[in-house]
């Protein structure tokens, strides 16, 4: 390679720092606090750097975090909130097939937003009250168009909605819509062709609930909800599938008893299955990875945990839509220490992610994030995204109750290798132990983590870190960086322990760390 590069202008400037391939050329494992990223050139502003990232070959999201299948971080209170985030949550398996189908109910059934309803429930005028009252209660709203036929497609003559009816009582149950609604003359409508962002204007200007959208000749198109323009003006970025509803994911186990658990995550509605294990290059996993391909080939199916490129290509020839990466790099885990099996997690991700690109696997960085520097580093050495225990734990939608310990407000976080874990159920016992184990050996910790807040608040600050990474390194995307990393534009450099002493706070007599 030239020792100096054309830069036009003032002339040459030396070559800098490390190509990731020259990095991880020299044989020691790094962790991500063993080196730095240089930072590029900046012409934009952090808040335009895209975060967009795959999750798998079929899932893409807006944030590239992910919350992991542990007890002690996702349930539904915490899948819900990082799917609004743009992220998405992985509801744990330790407990019964039931609970967790469950929980992933409780995130698909949330009807996130719609555009345009364009096939709404309609009634005639000479439908009842009752018939909205029972509208109600069968489909969660009652504000309805009313049509001359009671269809789509037919002249709009009024509106009923829930202000119409809240004073009506059983008595009014017969009385016909058109002596209870509000009639066309007074309506607010808008033409069909009209874009979502006037339709939007037109609703604020209005301060009414519904939107009807009408044809030429005054027959009824679409309607759009104010409630769901809210919702998209809250979230943004939030996760979702073709019919609107939150993504999901869930964990399972690899044994024979875990094909139920699959079936009832499915029938949920589940979108991703994470092959929870922390050495995935299994002949019991490749086993599980056919089976499912084979029954459900539309389901998502995540594998490991990998840390090489030759375990990721049996899971990847399995068919694989993500390979999860790490092992023993996690807050709570001491598979290293017990197993003697591992790797420095910034070496598995880069290693892992180099390999599997050529097949277009995404790579997930698994475990070992305690900074949001920590994500920018896992995403520029080519995860596509990243998943978070301790990070996410304590926060207000992780399970648990809060406690308090010397005068600090705490939540429980475990490693589901913990004994702590395995003595609650069997299935995390799957995870860390083989059929004849007759000795259980801990892989992981029971501890507590400081309470962080709500996810709401959080995750937002993680987003806004990561951007402004990116605008450091001068990436203006997620897929930029990566191909600045596999170019070879993007430069590391090594860090010493005396530089990771400097990049710390240091020589204050005292100080108070706050991070947003
Ligand atoms: P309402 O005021 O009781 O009608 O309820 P909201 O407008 O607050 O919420 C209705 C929610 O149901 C919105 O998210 C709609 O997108 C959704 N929805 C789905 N299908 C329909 C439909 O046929 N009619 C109406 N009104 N809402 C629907
Ligand atoms: P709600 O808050 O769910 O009851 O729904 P809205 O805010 O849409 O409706 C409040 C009242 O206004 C009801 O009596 C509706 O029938 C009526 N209404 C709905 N749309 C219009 C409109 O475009 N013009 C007028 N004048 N009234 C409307
Ligand atoms: P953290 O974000 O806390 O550093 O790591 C979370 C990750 O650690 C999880 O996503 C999972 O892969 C891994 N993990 C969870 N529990 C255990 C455990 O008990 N032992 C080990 N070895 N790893 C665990």
């Amino acid at each position: 390679m030239a020792d100096y590069l054309i830069s036009g202008g003032t002339g040459y400037v030396p070559e800098d720092g490390l190509s990731a391939q020259q990095l991880f050329s020299i044989g020691d494992g790094l962790t991500y606090n063993d080196f730095l990223i240089l930072p590029g050139f900046i012409d934009f502003t952090s808040d335009e750097v895209d975060l967009t990232s795959a999750l798998t070959r079929k899932i893409t999201l807006k944030t590239p975090l992910i919350s992991s299948p542990m007890d002690t971080v996702t349930e539904s209170a915490m899948a819900i909130a990082m799917a609004l985030m743009g992220g998405i949550g992985i509801i744990h398996h330790n407990c019964t097939p039931e609970f967790q189908a469950n929980e992933v109910r409780k995130v698909k059934v949330l009807r996130f937003e719609q555009g345009f309803i364009t096939d709404p429930v309609v009634m005639s005028p000479r439908q009842t009250v009752g018939d909205v009252f029972e509208a109600k209660v069968r489909h969660g709203f009652s504000g309805i168009p009313v049509t001359e036929t009671g269809k789509m497609g037919s002249k709009l003559v009024g509106i009923v909605t829930s202000r119409d009816i809240d004073f009506l009582s059983e008595k009014d149950r017969g009385k016909p819509l058109e002596e209870a609604m509000t009639k066309r003359e007074e309506l607010v409508v808008a033409p069909a062709g009209v874009t979502l962002k006037e339709a939007n204007d037109i609703l604020q200007r209005s301060k009414k609930g519904k939107l009807p959208i009408v044809n030429n000749n005054d027959e009824l198109v679409a309607i759009i909800a104010r409630t769901d323009l809210k919702k998209n003006r809250d979230y943004p970025l939030a996760s979702k599938d073709s019919r609107k509803q939150l993504l999901c994911g869930a964990a399972i186990g690899t044994r024979e008893d875990d094909k139920y658990r699959l079936d009832l995550l499915v029938q949920a509605g589940v979108d991703v299955v994470v092959l929870d294990s922390s050495q995935g290059n299994s002949v019991y996993q490749i086993n599980m990875i056919n089976y499912i391909k084979h029954k459900h080939p539309e389901l998502q199916v995540v594998g490991g945990n990998v840390v090489t490129a030759a375990q990721a290509k049996n899971l990847i020839d399995a068919g694989v839509d993500a390979l999860r990466v790490g092992m023993g790099c996690g807050s709570i885990c001491i598979t290293q220490e017990v197993m003697a099996c591992g790797r420095p997690q910034g070496t598995s991700v880069y290693k892992v992610a180099e390999y599997a690109r050529r097949f277009g696997v995404p790579v997930i960085a698994d475990g070992g994030i305690q900074t949001v520097g920590h994500v920018v580093k896992a995403l520029s050495l080519g995860a596509s995204t990243v998943m978070m225990g301790s990070l996410l734990a304590a926060t207000t939608e992780a399970p648990g109750e809060y406690f308090f310990s010397d005068g600090v407000r705490l939540k429980k976080y475990r490693g589901m290798g913990s004994l702590d874990a395995m003595e609650k159920s069997t299935s995390s016992q799957k995870r860390y132990f083989s059929e004849g184990d007759n000795v259980k050996v801990a892989q992981g910790v029971s501890g507590s983590v400081q309470d962080k807040g709500s996810i709401h608040k959080f995750v937002p600050y993680l987003i806004a870190g990561i951007q402004h990474g990116c605008q450091d390194i001068g990436a203006k995307s997620l897929s930029v960086l990566r191909s600045m990393m596999y170019s070879g534009e993007l430069k590391f450099e090594k860090r010493t322990m005396s530089a990771q002493v400097e990049g710390g706070v240091h020589g204050l007599h005292s100080y108070e760390k706050r991070l947003y």
